[in-house]
């Protein structure tokens, strides 16, 4: 390629809620290579995703005409062989990267223009929405999609389908923390920006494998302990920041509470509590007291957590004698039916110290998705309109029915999982899934397939044919990160500028465009000149993107607040002087311990808990389709300890059979004592081998979040 044929287009990285900064290098229709670029959030460094797993984007198997499915495919089912049937060795070793197997799902569908797919499901959403009502409608939209795209998606949703059934992947992922943040602190993002760490005196990382779910930020936490600072890590896994940390605490899943309220029991106990910040700041110290003193000395706490009395003194003592912590934690904490449970007690432990609104203090919870911070600000929620606005306040209702020109739903909808029982149950007839994967994402893989199938009509737009997509009566090809422009919000609250590099494929287009298209069709106009429109008009609707715009965005992005864009950054530390809550204090939430849902007996001794490796993303549509990222992890696995496996009668790297009460999946073991004996861990990517046919659909009351973090499991050799 000459040199004068390549561009270098400045974008952010497509994968986890770090939003590196890159510079992508293509010619007019290819990419090149993509290479870290100088900003606050990542100082040029990127991870091995960022800088090798963009080649999805121009794999052959890319959609690229809208489908629609024939007659004969009707009544709806699986066409892949069964879940839990395969033998994840032989069928991805035999189909390198491919996931669904196209032979067999696309000759159920035909290809049809754009006309005639978009008719077909404005006129089926339509009759639906009339015969029905909206509440039987519902739409999952996308934390991988723009600011401005999630913000369409969920206006069509609300404004044109009449429901507030709009939800996306936050419910799996941090619904839990916001509740609890929301509740406390009365601000569900973080306060502090991962860099701030570097200020810390103390640095607790918690149910985060930070070093593979967020490998830049873990860099900054790596500098940091070089320096001075001191890392606490509380895990059930032991992962490679452990070496850096100078106490690991290796608890049992689901113990996070109990854990906790020991450190609390040991803060106050020997007068290591901020007593000004509690009495100025904060309400509710009494009662929180009361019961970690009664409940959760370190003695009655050990058996619970697993950790020895004296490390969880040796570890409140380190938390109560450092000038300021900045706590970071992932879905250890969020994934349980407890997730809520557990953010409010790492909020106590940060305000019973004072440890917020001063650098190197505060909270944050690691974002997942590129843009679930983002997604959520512009309101991909049932329970609020953007900027965290509850549907249910009348006032704030008729201010969007003004900005809508439409009469709105008072009623909150229904979240990820409710929307799965209520198609199920035959309550959701119609539903729209924009990027996400729920076949394989969502827990209790066997009941979502009936759910999927179950639905009288079922629209996919994606980049490609995912499992979901299985079940769709339309699937329409949508734009990949690298065919767009849009704004994305990463973990730190930053929003930052994704430029389009390549023309979509074929007939593709972009996602805002096509809910656009949709909205028109179901008479509500939505005429959108560009993405920078549409951020405008949700800007104008919010108080913490109101200054922003994407020219003021500029290369490197805004944190917001922002009060003065043109010549500020925005804010890296929230709540100096008070909280937004309505009497401006942080509340106090005692927390009693309850158990995880399904506890492991004689049948199922094991505890299953799961999560992600460094090379992949979440359903692996992505990554899998990346060579070198599945060069470097082709296959399903399940790591248990040696110990377990000598008992079991297994070698390492045999094949076995994991099984809950829900279903069965074979997968490869490996021998590793990351984690304690009687817990196994088993990453969600791989449909193959898909963890969630094992994991239960159980709920935190609060956040609606499964508990993808425990459930009963028994193993046998395959
Ligand atoms: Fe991309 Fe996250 Fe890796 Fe940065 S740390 S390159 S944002 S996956």
């Amino acid at each position: 390629v000459d040199a004068v044929d390549v561009r270098d287009v400045d974008s952010v990285c497509p994968y986890c809620g770090v939003g590196c900064a890159v510079t992508v290098h293509a010619t007019d229709d290819t990419i090149l290579a993509v290479s870290g670029r100088e900003s606050p959030v990542n100082h040029e460094r990127l991870c091995v995703k960022g800088r090798y797993g963009w080649d999805y984007a121009l794999h052959p198997q890319r959609l690229t005409k809208p489908l629609i499915r024939r007659e004969e495919y009707y009544p709806k089912g699986p066409l892949s062989p069964e879940v839990q049937d395969s033998d994840s060795r032989t069928k991805s070793k035999s189909k390198p990267g491919g996931i669904v197997d196209y032979d067999t799902v696309l000759p159920a569908f035909r290809e049809a223009t754009w006309d005639e797919a978009l008719d077909l499901v404005a006129s089926r959403f339509k009759a639906i929405r009339d015969e029905r009502g909206g509440d039987a409608l519902a739409g999952f939209g996308s934390a991988k999609c723009s600011n401005e795209e999630a913000y369409l998606f969920q206006k069509l949703i609300r404004a044109v389908f009449r429901t507030n059934n709009v939800d996306h992947c936050t419910r799996l992922c941090h619904a839990s923390s916001v509740a609890a943040l929301m509740e406390t602190i009365g601000s569900g993002a973080v306060t502090n920006v991962f860099a701030d760490v570097a200020r810390a005196d103390v640095a607790l990382l918690t149910g985060s494998h930070a070093g593979a779910n967020h490998p830049v930020a873990a860099t900054f936490m790596k500098e940091a302990v070089k320096n001075g600072t001191k890392l606490i890590v509380v895990d059930v896994r032991r992962h490679d920041l452990v070496d850096f940390a100078t106490h690991f605490a290796q608890i049992h899943s689901g113990s996070d509470v109990a854990f906790y309220n020991a450190v609390m029991h040991v803060l106050i106990t020997e007068d290591l509590v901020d007593h000004d910040f509690i009495k100025a700041r904060t309400e509710g110290f009494p009662e929180l007291r009361e019961l970690v003193l009664r409940d959760f000395s370190p003695e009655q706490t050990e058996p619970m957590c697993g950790v020895a009395a004296e490390e969880i003194r040796e570890i409140a003592r380190t938390i109560g004698r450092a000038g300021s912590m900045l706590v970071f934690w992932g879905m250890g904490i969020a994934q349980h039916t407890t997730g809520t449970d557990n953010a409010r007690c790492l909020i106590s432990l940060c305000l019973m110290t004072g440890n917020m609104g001063r650098p190197g203090t505060g909270l944050h919870p690691l974002r997942g998705q590129n843009n679930v911070q983002g997604a959520s600000d512009a309101g991909l929620i049932p329970m609020v309109y953007p900027d965290y606005q509850p549907v249910t306040n009348k006032d704030i209702r008729q201010k969007f029915e003004q900005a809508w020109g439409v009469e709105l739903s008072p009623d909150p909808g229904l979240t990820v999982v409710e929307i799965t029982h209520a198609a199920l149950q035959g309550d959701i007839a119609g539903m729209y899934v924009l990027g996400e994967n729920p076949f394989v994402s969502d827990p209790n893989t066997n009941k979502v397939r009936g759910a999927l199938a179950n639905l009288d009509f079922l629209v996919v737009q994606d980049i490609f044919l995912t499992e979901t997509a299985e079940f769709a009566d339309v699937i329409l090809p949508a734009s990949s990160y690298f065919e767009k422009t849009g704004t994305f919000t990463n973990t730190d609250r930053r929003v930052q500028v994704g430029r389009q590099v390549l023309d979509p494929p074929g007939e593709a287009r972009a996602d805002w465009q096509i809910t656009a298209e949709i909205a028109s069709r179901m008479g509500y106009p939505m005429d959108y000149a560009s993405p920078a429109e549409i951020f405008e008009e949700f800007a104008g609707l919010t108080k913490n993107y109101q200054r922003l715009t994407h020219e003021r965005l500029g290369a490197t992005g805004k944190l917001w607040p922002c009060t003065h864009p043109e010549t500020e950054d925005g804010a890296q530390i929230l709540f100096g002087d008070k909280f937004p809550t309505p009497n401006g204090r942080g509340k106090f939430v005692p927390c009693p311990f309850l158990p995880a849902d399904e506890l492991p007996n004689d049948e199922y001794p094991f505890v299953l808990t799961t999560g992600r490796v460094l090379e992949h993303w979440h359903t692996g549509t992505m990554t899998r389709r990346s060579r070198a990222l599945n060069a470097l992890q082709p296959d399903a696995f399940v790591v248990v300890h040696p110990q377990d496996l000598s008992q079991l009668g297994i070698s390492g790297e045999e094949l076995v059979r994991v099984s809950s009460r829900r279903g069965t999946i074979v997968l490869a073991a490996r021998s590793d004592n990351t984690v304690s004996p009687g817990t196994i861990f088993i990453p969600f990517h791989f449909r193959e081998a898909a963890a969630n046919v094992l994991t239960t659909d159980a709920l935190d009351p609060y956040g609606k979040i499964p508990e993808f973090k425990f459930c009963a499991v028994k193993i046998d050799a395959a």
